[in-house]
């Protein structure tokens, strides 16, 4: 097989002038400073974005604000069929979205096609259905009357106002898309600050959100450096940051919004996810499992496994069948729809993966499987497996973000809760087993913001996610992510 050919679209939006989007077109940046975004797969460079400059934050903030005054008065029925007319937008346009996002990001075109359009178009739709369904309370009040005189009491639930949604460079499309939704249907106005990785997809989901009806101002893209979405987040005109990124990143987003004037921030960190596999799980159901857990994308999930716990008794034949399971996968250029395995995202991650083998090797652990990174132009990476030493090892303990499963065995389940919990981190943990009364007593002692059994890393927009412990703070889908993107007003009444 060989790479499919691109769409017309797809060269000619490359070819752009690219600009910021704000205020419901598409204008030039006030900065000569241009960002150039590379194709992780063979290192050419695909177009160059601009790093906005702080007039163009100023711009993109008092549209921002405008577009709240706006769209924050539009009937919840019209928000929803925005949002549904860009979810449909989202799948007439997904060969030319999908193309963009795995030239930007490396990811394998099916993966593209089927997480970061259609996923996302489904998501959008989950989000619309809410924006008719937000309500508050009606409650009696609790203290006697004084003198005959009654009380009566209701909360509203009111858009928190402009949101700063800056998203990560691992899934571009459909983290902006979570972002986009939650902000719109509740009722706010949301700048969204893609990573300086991976900027294009936003700049045309913008266009493509006019197209739906949105109106200019509730939605503006600026594209640029950290320093882009630290502007934002310490603006006055600013009032909540959504921020999905690594854990020091968003420990200093918290702290500058927080100092800016109590800025709300809901924070979606990484971790070190465990994976806990039971020794009733048959050989290949627990080969299976680690590749889902730890080597979908590469790993550069968030919620991806990086922490394999196996019993003692079945560790070396999983290691061995993994192993072989690994040496079979086709790696290569991810436009070539038979290819199994792409690139990792950038040359920094590369650069990153590779220091963190050289760790593990001088640290004694045991490189089972793979361990090495391309030298060509492209951002390859092994599909590794390490057996650590003991559970001090590094990369039990550092998030790599990478296609890197480490394993250690454990004896007792006392054991195995110990090592799970063991960490400061508390995105998600997976636990493998048929033993359904084991399951039931594991879980509550199992410290995670979503555990899955039998499963792991699927994210449905009707279930919650979020980190506990240095994980994040909030959480996003379900109706959880309503108080992050509203505030509750008390209304109380005398008669
Ligand atoms: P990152 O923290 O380096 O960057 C994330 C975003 O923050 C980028 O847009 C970046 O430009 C911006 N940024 C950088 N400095 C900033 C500052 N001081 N103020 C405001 N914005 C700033 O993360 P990354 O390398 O793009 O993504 C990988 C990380 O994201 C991993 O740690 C992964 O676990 C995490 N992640 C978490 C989730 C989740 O839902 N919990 C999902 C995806 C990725």
């Amino acid at each position: 097989m060989s790479d499919i050919s691109l769409l017309p679209s797809v060269t000619a939006f490359l070819a752009r002038d690219h600009g910021l989007y704000i205020h419901g077109e598409t204008v030039a940046s006030q900065s000569a400073t241009r960002i150039a975004v590379v194709n992780p797969a063979n290192g050419e460079t695909l177009a160059q974005v601009a790093d906005a400059s702080q007039v163009d934050v100023e711009r993109a903030v008092a549209s921002s604000r405008e577009g709240f005054q706006a769209w924050s008065r539009t009937s919840p029925a019209a928000r929803a069929s925005v949002l549904l007319r860009l979810a449909d937008l989202l799948e007439a346009n997904r060969e030319e979205l999908a193309q963009l996002e795995t030239l930007q990001s490396g990811k394998l075109i099916g993966i593209a096609r089927a997480f970061e359009v259609e996923q996302a178009a489904h998501f959008l739709r989950y989000y619309a259905g809410w924006a008719t369904k937000i309500t508050g309370q009606t409650i009696t009040p609790s203290l006697p009357s004084f003198a005959g005189e009654r009380y009566s009491a209701y909360t509203l639930r009111e858009p928190i106002g402009v949101v700063v949604g800056i998203v990560p460079w691992n899934f571009a499309t459909m983290i902006a898309i979570w972002k986009l939704a939650s902000a719109l249907t509740t009722g706010c106005s949301i700048i969204l600050k893609p990573s300086e990785f991976t900027p294009l997809t936003l700049l045309r989901i913008a266009e493509l959100a006019s197209e739906a009806g949105l109106p200019a101002g509730a939605l503006n893209v600026l594209t640029g450096a950290g320093t882009v979405g630290k502007a934002l987040v310490e603006h006055p005109g600013t009032d909540k940051v959504s921020f999905t990124g690594s854990v020091p990143t968003g420990i200093a987003v918290g702290q500058t919004a927080m100092g800016a004037k109590l800025t709300r921030a809901t924070l979606e960190l990484g971790g070190k996810n465990a994976v806990a596999f039971l020794p009733d799980v048959p050989l290949d159901k627990a080969v299976e499992g680690v590749i889902e857990a730890g080597f979908l994308h590469s790993g550069q999930i968030c919620a991806a496994g990086e922490r394999f716990y196996v019993h003692r008794t079945r560790i070396e034949p999983l290691l061995e069948a993994l192993s072989e399971r690994l040496g079979q996968l086709k790696i290569g250029s991810p436009l070539d729809e038979s290819t199994q395995f792409g690139p990792v995202a950038n040359k920094p991650h590369q650069r990153k993966l590779g220091e963190l083998f050289a760790t593990a090797r001088a640290e004694g652990s045991q490189i089972i499987h793979g361990g090495r990174i391309g030298d060509g132009p492209g951002c390859f990476v092994d599909p590794t497996v390490i057996l650590a030493r003991s559970p001090n090892d590094t990369l039990l303990n550092q998030e790599t973000f990478g296609p890197v499963a480490t394993f250690l065995p454990y004896d007792t389940e006392d054991e195995l809760l110990h090592l799970m919990n063991a960490t400061p981190y508390g995105l998600s943990a997976s636990l493998w087993t048929n033993d359904l009364a084991k399951a039931m007593r594991l879980i509550p002692e199992i410290q995670a913001g979503t555990l899955w059994v039998n499963m792991h890393t699927l994210l449905d927009p009707a279930v919650p996610f979020g980190g506990i412990k240095a994980s994040g703070i909030g959480r996003e889908f379900g109706s959880a992510f309503i108080d992050e993107f509203t505030e509750l007003k008390s209304v109380m009444i005398r008669y």
